[in-house]
């Protein structure tokens, strides 16, 4: 994203576990689901009130989070389909998946089913580096 912030800017609030750090509190996860009131950290266990929660302000032009999630993967969608497309098409032809020619559509199909399978991966580990990144904090301890 750049520094620079159009007439649209919108504030948005980042939440963060007052114990461990992890940004896996806020209450558009699944597995955030405590009682009314209640946030709890999705990485230490921690619960706590809202008003617990260490937070970050920050400015963003987007209009929600599904903006951010939608923009997210057209951002990625774009970075494969450009720079990575021709070293993916070049797998897809040598193990079958596709043939020459390639079929323009059926290699878009793939490099989007990439891009999701991708960006899925990419939310998994950061889950994974916050919980171990927890579990190490705690061995020092
Ligand atoms: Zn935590």
């Amino acid at each position: 994203m750049s520094d620079i912030h159009g007439p649209k800017e919108t504030k948005a609030v980042v939440h963060f576990c007052p114990q461990c750090g992890s940004a896996s509190v806020s209450g558009s996860t699944k597995e955030v689901i405590v009682p009314e009131g209640m946030v709890r950290c999705a990485a230490c266990g921690w619960a706590g009130t809202r008003g617990m929660l260490a937070s970050l302000e920050f400015g963003h032009e987007f209009a929600s989070e599904e903006d951010i999630a939608k923009t997210l993967m057209r951002d990625l969608r774009g970075l494969i389909a450009s720079d990575a497309g021709s070293v993916f098409a070049k797998f897809l032809l040598k193990w079958g998946f596709l043939v020459q020619p390639a079929d323009s559509k059926l290699l878009a199909r793939y490099l989007a089913a990439i891009a999701r399978e991708t960006l899925g991966a990419i939310i998994k580990e950061r889950a994974k580096i916050d919980k171990e990144r927890v579990e190490h904090g705690r061995t020092r301890n």
